[in-house]
């Protein structure tokens, strides 16, 4: 049945524009922060609570890192002008409640 539709849709341009349209739908869906596989990056300190704020680069999603290490803490000192990858995702302590971002 699925090759007889693949087949079908070679003739019906609507069908292939809609297909389109799906796919392009899947990717979005891929950026949004509930499914994302979010790929950190550490964008600041914040000094008051003394962590590390770290956002998406997929979904633009922010988390915080508590707790960093003094080396953490001193390399994060440039991290505003130039943002640096953070791998260890089991630190991050995820925030964002339904649409906001708090
Ligand atoms: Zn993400």
């Amino acid at each position: 049945m699925k090759k007889v539709l693949a087949i079908l849709s070679l003739y019906v341009p609507q069908s292939w524009l809609s297909t389109t349209y799906i796919v392009e739908r899947i990717s979005i869906l891929a950026d949004d922060p509930h499914t994302c596989e979010h790929e950190w990056d550490v964008v600041a300190g914040i000094l008051s609570t003394m962590e590390l704020q770290v956002q998406c680069r997929k979904c633009a999603a922010y988390s915080e890192v508590p707790n960093p290490s003094k080396e953490e803490w001193g390399s994060c000192a440039g991290a505003m002008e130039n943002p640096y990858p953070w791998e260890d995702k089991s630190r991050i302590r995820y925030y964002q409640i339904d649409d906001t971002i708090h």
